[in-house]
């Protein structure tokens, strides 16, 4: 990588995709970096920077770091009353993103107080930039800077996302023939077999190669090769041969260092909570209830921040987790269903949901995890709600709506058995099973591994565990690479 001469001091731009997830785990790595005494410009757009300063308290928390972080806007270049959620939402994200912030981006990194420096402010002397987002990486090349592009997936997914052109290329994509989704996918490296068509990301189940997304996958996955360093939010005992893989086959420098929300919480001694970044303003009131429940005996259900649903798949939610007896807390924010169906909720159900179901609009997801009466978590999947299960020791229920979170669920029930995946499926009938299973008939085993592999990650992130390391390393490269 090319060195910028006479840098006084090391100066990391770190630079999200404007999305819950990718904005939450990218905070909490700047926060890890201000730790270490690197200065850290956060760049957001202006709706994520908005949200997020309204609904949390992000001002306070980084007055720990006096002089060390400051956060600087850019255009998202969709319109302010744009919903941005929703699969197809992401699709407008993805080309707003690459038509309007790509060139003001590089502006900024050219001619602006960003490479400029300012009196108190040295210029940027490397840029962490969403993997989604490897326009920032070319940005860095040209300047002569260091480039690392951070993945919010798994390392899994992002090894099957990297092998797309391959199954192109083998005639396993697009989808031929018969529409037998149980069938095994063979050439994604070392997981030969074990994907299923329907586990591959859903922009997969297009019959047209040309679909936009699919291509833009395709090339941000190949684009993260060019950066000089990977960071991934996993760990090496989760995902050891997908790591292997990738430093060997795509990126050598690449830096596992998840998972980042305990691994902060273990290098601020433990005392913090760290369910802070969020976009939505968390009910606290739902914890109050847990505090009334017996152990281990709730379902926490949440969709994330982008799934929505028609009503007809909440109603089957919801009927299923009424007739399953067992008691549940409901994440449902204002905008998880779709479309305009205005008829009332049944009133048996409301009924039947009083005094073992409580509804809120937005938890603080890790808290709740971490608390003593959940039992099992009905998620969408996300990587983050993933990590957060895993850390917490609780098993899932999978039912994944998009993108990584259908090789996520794979995962979890197959390779670390960690629950039970829905995919493709949604009646009330399957997911009162779904909860029995879980909850019931085979918790033992399901809470065996998860206790086995909460401990795994919890000591990855402890001093001398490996991902500990690889963030003393990544932060040793990064002032190097700045001198
Ligand atoms: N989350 C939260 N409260 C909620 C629901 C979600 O704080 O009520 C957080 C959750 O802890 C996680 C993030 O939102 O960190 C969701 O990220 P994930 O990757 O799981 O899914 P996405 O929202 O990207 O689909």
């Amino acid at each position: 990588m090319g060195c910028k001469k006479k840098v006084l001091a090391v100066h990391v731009l770190v630079f999200p995709f404007p999305a819950q997830s990718h904005v939450s785990s990218m905070l909490k790595f700047a926060e890890l970096l201000c730790l270490e005494n690197l200065k850290v410009t956060f760049l957001n757009s202006h709706y994520i920077h908005d949200r997020l300063f309204r609904c949390t308290d992000v001002e306070a928390r980084f007055a720990n770091y006096p002089g060390l972080i400051r956060f600087k806007t850019i255009p998202d270049g969709l319109p302010e009353d744009h919903p941005r959620c929703g699969h197809d939402r992401f699709r407008e994200m993805f080309e707003s993103t690459r038509a309007v912030t790509k060139p003001l981006f590089r502006e900024m990194m050219v001619s602006g107080e960003l490479s400029l420096g300012s009196s108190t402010w040295s210029p940027v002397t490397c840029i962490v930039a969403d993997g989604v987002m490897s326009f920032a990486i070319d940005v860095a090349k040209d300047i002569g800077i260091m480039s690392v592009a951070f993945r919010t997936i798994s390392a899994s997914c992002y090894r099957a996302y990297f092998s797309i052109p391959r199954l192109i290329e083998a005639g396993e994509l697009p989808f031929q023939g018969n529409v037998d989704m149980d069938m095994p996918i063979e050439h994604v490296p070392g997981m030969e077999g074990f994907l299923r068509r329907r586990d591959l990301p859903g922009f997969c189940r297009s019959s047209n190669l040309a679909d936009p997304i699919l291509q833009f996958v395709i090339s941000e996955s190949q684009h993260n090769a060019r950066a000089d360093a990977l960071i991934v939010n996993t760990f090496e005992d989760l995902e050891a041969p997908a790591l292997a893989h990738i430093r060997t086959h795509i990126i050598p420098n690449t830096y596992a260092i998840g998972p980042l929300h305990s691994h902060l919480q273990t290098r601020l001694g433990g005392k913090t909570a760290v369910s802070l970044y969020t976009l939505w303003e968390a009910d606290r009131n739902c914890l109050t209830w847990l505090d009334t429940q017996p152990s281990k005996s709730v379902v926490y259900v949440s969709f994330g921040s982008a799934v929505v649903m028609t009503r007809d798949q909440l109603l089957e939610f919801w009927y299923g987790l009424v007739n399953s007896k067992k008691r549940f807390l409901w994440v449902m924010r204002p905008d998880l269903v779709t479309g305009k169906d205005e008829t009332p909720i049944p009133a048996e159900l409301l009924e039947r949901t009083s005094g073992v179901g409580c509804l809120v609009d937005w938890a603080p997801q890790e808290e709740v995890l971490g608390h003593r009466a959940i039992g099992g978590f009905l998620t969408h999947s996300g990587w983050n709600s993933t990590l957060e299960s895993i850390v917490a020791g609780v098993p899932m229920i999978c039912w994944p709506y998009f993108a990584d979170q259908m090789v996520n669920s794979r995962f979890v029930s197959e390779a670390w058995k960690l629950g039970v995946d829905m995919k493709d499926l949604c009646n009330r009938g399957i997911v009162e099973k779904m909860v029995n299973d879980l909850m019931v008939e085979r918790r033992e085993e399901f809470v065996r591994s998860a206790d086995e592999m909460a401990r795994l990650a919890r000591e990855s992130v402890s001093r001398g565990g490996s991902s500990f390391c690889k963030l003393d390393r990544l932060i040793k490269d990064i002032r190097i690479n700045s001198q």
